[in-house]
C-alpha cells in the first residue's frame, strides 16, 4: 500500500476524487508496495486502481488516460531501506547527538540509487528486489563497490553475509542494468594493488560499468579513528597514479577515461585538478568528482546573462574543501559581474575540521560568519547544505538564518542560478 500525500488540481486524480490520505492498494490486481510499483504500473494508458479512501471506503477506479497526461499524485515519502553493513568510516556513526532525526538513518536503498543517484552497496538485496530491478529496468544504479574481492569487501563493510558484488553486477548486467560505481579509499585496506585489482575487475565488465570514482574516505571527530584513517598526501598521489594509468588506457581503448579521482583526492595530494575535458560528461560531479570544473563550466555558460553586481559586496560561504578551490571559480564570476566577492571557508564545528564539505556546514556557522561581517550586502550559501524543508544540518532553518542577519541570503547550486534575477539590479 502507498499513501497519497497530495494531488495536483485539475489532474486525473483530482477528477476521480482521490485526495490526500487515500491508500492506493493495487493496480490490475498487483499490490503496490512502494513508489516504484506505483510509477511503473500506473504508466499504462488503462488500468484498474484499487484504493481505500480516507473515510475507509474501498473503491475501484477504471482509469483510461493518454500517456502524456499525468495522474497528478504525489506519494508520502517511502520507508527507507536500512543498511546491513557496519563500515568503520560510516558517516552515521560519526554524527554527534542532537541533529535532525533522519540523519541517523543508515540508508542503503537501491530504489533511491535509481531515483536520486544515492550510492548503495546492494548487500541488503533480496531475490524479490533483484527481480524488481530487472523487471522495472532500474538503470543506471549507483553502487558502492569499494573493493571487488569478496573476502576483503566483507571485512571492509563489516558484514560477513555481504553477497559477492561481482556476481551481483554480472547477473544484473546480463539483464541490461548499468552501473556508476565508487571506491571509497581507505589506506592500507583497498588502495595499492587492491585498488588496481578492483579497477581491473570492474573494467572487465565492459560498458556494463559506466564509470568509477575513487574517493578518499572522510572522517569526523566522532569516527572510529582507532580503526580507520584518512589517506595522506603520498597515499592520494599513489591512488591518482593508479587512476590515471587506467584512465589513459580506457581513453585509448574506449574514447573516454571511465575512472576519475574525486576533487578531494587531488586536494589532499596537493596536485592541480585535471582540466574540464578530463571528466567527459561529469557523470559523478554530484559525488565530488570534477565538481569544481563543472562549476566553472556552468558559470561560463551563463555568459553575459548575469546581473551586474558593481559596487556590491558578496560573500560566498562554503566548507573548507571548496574554500581552497573556489577562488579560481569566483575570479570568473567577479569578471562577469563586476562585483566584489569574498570566499569565506567555514570550519565544521559540528563534526570537526576534517569534515570539509559545504553540504555539512551547520546553519549557525553561516549565521555567525555573516553577523561578524555587516558590510556584506549579499551572501551566497550552498543550496546542498539545506534539506527539502529548508533546514541546515543543525536544524536551523534558512528562513530563521535570513531573519537574523543584515544581508540578503541566497541559496545557490552554481551561483549563476541566483545571480540572474532582476532583484539584484
Ligand atoms: S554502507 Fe557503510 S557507510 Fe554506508 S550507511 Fe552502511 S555502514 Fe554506513
Amino acid at each position: 500500500m502507498v499513501r497519497v500525500q497530495s494531488v495536483a488540481p485539475d489532474s486525473v486524480a483530482a477528477e476521480l476524487g482521490i485526495g490526500p490520505g487515500t491508500d492506493l492498494l493495487s493496480i490490475d490486481g498487483r499490490a503496490l508496495d512502494d513508489f516504484l510499483d506505483w510509477e511503473f504500473l500506473s504508466a499504462e494508458e488503462a488500468f484498474v486502481l484499487s484504493a481505500r479512501l480516507p473515510d475507509g471506503q474501498d473503491i475501484e477506479f477504471d482509469i483510461e488516460r493518454p500517456d502524456d497526461v499525468p495522474m497528478g499524485i504525489a506519494l508520502e515519502p517511502p520507508n527507507i531501506r536500512r543498511c546491513a553493513n557496519r563500515c568503520d568510516f560510516c558517516f552515521v556513526d560519526g554524527l554527534p547527538a542532537g541533529l535532525r532525526e533522519n540523519l541517523y538513518i543508515r540508508d542503503d536503498d537501491y530504489r533511491l540509487s535509481f531515483r536520486f543517484g544515492n550510492f548503495a552497496t546492494l548487500t541488503n538485496l533480496k531475490p524479490k528486489d533483484t527481480a524488481r530491478i530487472l523487471e522495472y529496468r532500474l538503470s543506471p544504479l549507483y553502487v558502492s563497490v569499494h573493493v571487488t574481492d569478496s573476502v576483503l569487501r566483507r571485512r571492509y563493510l563489516r558484514n560477513p553475509r555481504a553477497p559477492d558484488v561481482m556476481e551481483q553486477l554480472r547477473a544484473l548486467g546480463a539483464g541490461g542494468i548499468r552501473f556508476h560505481t565508487q571506491i571509497v579509499l581507505q589506506p592500507g585496506v583497498n588502495d595499492g594493488p587492491v585498488l588496481e585489482r578492483s579497477l581491473a575487475d570492474l573494467h572487465g565488465f565492459g560498458d556494463v560499468v559506466l564509470s568509477v570514482s575513487v574517493v578518499p574516505v572522510g572522517l569526523t571527530s566522532f569516527s572510529k579513528v582507532h580503526l580507520v584513517r584518512e589517506p595522506g598526501r603520498d597515499e592520494c598521489r599513489a591512488a591518482i597514479d593508479v587512476v590515471h594509468a587506467v584512465a589513459e588506457r580506457c581513453l585509448a581503448e574506449r574514447g573516454h577515461r571511465w575512472v576519475h579521482g574525486a576533487d578531494e583526492l587531488y586536494l589532499v595530494a596537493d596536485l592541480p585538478l585535471p582540466p574540464a575535458e578530463w571528466y567527459g560528461d561529469f557523470e559523478q560531479a554530484e559525488n565530488g568528482v570534477g565538481s569544481v570544473r563543472h562549476l566553472q563550466q556552468q558559470i561560463a555558460s551563463y555568459g553575459d546573462t548575469l546581473s551586474s553586481l558593481a559596487g556590491r559586496s558578496i560573500a560566498v560561504l562554503t566548507g573548507t574543501a571548496m574554500g581552497r578551490l573556489l577562488p579560481t571559480v569566483i575570479a570568473d564570476l567577479a569578471r562577469q559581474t563586476a562585483g566584489h566577492f569574498e570566499v569565506i571557508p567555514l570550519e565544521n564545528e559540528l563534526f570537526g575540521p576534517s569534515v570539509t564539505t559545504a553540504a555539512l556546514v551547520p546553519g549557525r556557522a553561516f549565521q555567525r560568519a555573516l553577523q561578524e561581517r555587516p558590510s556584506v550586502s549579499l551572501a551566497l550559501l550552498p543550496a546542498e547544505a539545506v534539506n527539502d524543508d529548508g533546514r541546515f544540518m543543525d536544524d536551523l532553518s534558512a528562513e530563521d538564518l535570513a531573519a537574523s542577519v543584515s544581508c540578503e541570503i541566497r541559496l545557490s547550486y552554481d551561483f549563476g542560478d541566483v545571480l540572474q534575477s532582476p532583484a539584484l539590479q
